[in-house]
């Protein structure tokens, strides 16, 4: 058995991609390369006085289609190859999305559940200080990823705002809706899981009433998922978090109730699970919200859903994906089926842009066309070249980023 990194995994998907496109060994290199990596120390004074110091990143993968634009992520297993892969994820989604942007990614090594609030504060203010020179409205705009939230970007937009001596909004996404954040945005993601579910159930000629549904990972992706899918007649019937799976509850919502109060998901009259059962329950949707490399050589042979739905990054490994492609599973890939998000935070940019606020229902037809849009592509791309949903996906991004570089030309 082989693991592969999640940076081997993003090249293997470009690789094929750019071989179904049949482009050049010269547009490979262009593709393949990152354009910026930064690396910095963030030295963090704890409470008690200490000084510990921490490894940030951040990656702009590609500009050729716009300003970079990607998550920042506390975790500590970050490292600067996961970093640049999800920074690549993020060049094709966008271009999938045909959002006018390129792809980003940061994030710092850190276990976010270890700080305090104010020390979370300081941490984030001074990475964001260390990554000031390159961050910007028009030049790379971040927005929350695992371990960092609205409060994250409210600390970062006020940090780069005191620098600049008034209020840039605009150089981050996901912030707090009084600080112009927008409508809709924090349940976008799991929002546009949730359309994805519907239509991949609608390709497989399940019914979505009543159709079951099993979530690894229960935040900001997860969660929300699991709340629009409940109230579209979904039946939720299982989710995880860090600490294990659980079972047998009535409804998302009472668990979440008590996942609140309590901070973990032990609700009585559940049942726990593992992660390896929940990835290998009898449910119609399985969707990985959690981290990377969960679906692989090992768990994929297991797995009985029909369809899954990647609301995490890079949940499967290309090992894991054969297995699936083999079993006939249908797989929404996460470019396409968490690009909600960045849809969404690409509406949020552009009022902050315009100074102009919209409406939940407009965030969210707006959400809805495009998602839709992208989904029809995708699909009817497989149809044509009789390729796996996540290789349409891949090469309907990538054409675009390489067509783009072609008609900017290189300089000098
Ligand atoms: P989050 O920090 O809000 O939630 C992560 C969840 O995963 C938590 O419930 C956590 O307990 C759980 N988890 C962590 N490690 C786990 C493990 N080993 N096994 C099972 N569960 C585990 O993060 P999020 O924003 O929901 O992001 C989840 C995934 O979705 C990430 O891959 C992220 O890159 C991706 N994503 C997020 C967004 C967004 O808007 N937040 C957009 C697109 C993609």
């Amino acid at each position: 058995m082989t693991t592969e990194s999640a940076l081997q995994t993003a090249r293997t998907q470009l690789r094929r991609a750019v071989e179904l496109l049949q482009l050049t060994e010269n547009d490979w290199q262009t593709l393949s390369t990152p354009r910026r990596i930064l690396e910095v120390a963030v030295p963090l004074r704890r409470d008690n006085g200490n000084v510990e110091m921490y490894k940030g990143f951040r990656v702009q993968y590609s500009t050729t289609r716009g300003p970079s634009k990607g998550g920042v992520r506390f975790h500590p297993d970050i490292d600067m190859d996961e970093t640049v892969a999800l920074a690549m994820l993020m060049t094709w989604k966008c271009a999938l999305t045909n959002l006018p942007y390129g792809g980003a990614k940061g994030g710092i090594a850190v276990d976010a559940h270890t700080l305090s609030l104010g020390e979370n504060e300081r941490l984030t203010r001074r990475y964001t200080s260390e990554i000031l020179p390159i961050i910007g409205p028009e030049r790379d705009i971040p927005a929350p990823d695992v371990g960092t939230d609205e409060r994250n970007m409210a600390w970062m937009m006020d940090t780069y705002s005191v620098n600049a001596g008034f209020s840039v909004p605009g150089v981050v996404t996901g912030k707090p809706i009084v600080l112009g954040g927008s409508l809709g945005r924090t349940s976008a993601t799991g929002d546009g899981v949730a359309i994805s579910t519907i239509e991949a159930l609608r390709v497989k000629g399940i019914d979505q009433k009543g159709a079951t549904v099993a979530i690894q990972g229960f935040g900001k992706v997860g969660y929300w998922a699991a709340i629009a899918l409940e109230n579209l007649g979904l039946k939720v019937v299982a989710v995880s978090d860090v600490s294990g799976g659980v079972t047998g509850f009535s409804s998302v919502a009472d668990l979440w109730k008590y996942f609140q109060a309590n901070g973990n998901l032990n609700m009585p009259g559940t049942d726990k699970i593992t992660q390896e059962e929940l990835l290998h329950l009898d449910v119609d949707v399985l969707i990985p919200a959690a981290l990377a490399d969960s679906v692989t050589e090992k768990t994929a042979s297991g797995i009985k859903a029909k369809i899954i739905v990647e609301g995490a990054n890079a949940p499967t490994t290309p090992g894991g994906d054969q297995i699936l492609n083999d079993n006939k599973v249908l797989v929404v890939p996460d470019i396409l089926a968490n690009s909600g998000g960045v849809i969404v935070s690409y509406f949020e940019w552009v009022q902050d842009k315009q100074n102009y606020f919209w409406s939940a229902d407009e965030v969210k037809q707006n959400l809805n066309d495009i998602m839709m849009k992208s989904f029809r592509e995708v699909e009817h791309m497989a149809k044509d070249k009789k390729v796996s949903w996540r290789e349409a996906a891949h090469m309907i991004g990538v054409a675009r980023v390489a067509e783009a570089h072609r008609l900017r030309g290189l300089y000098p």
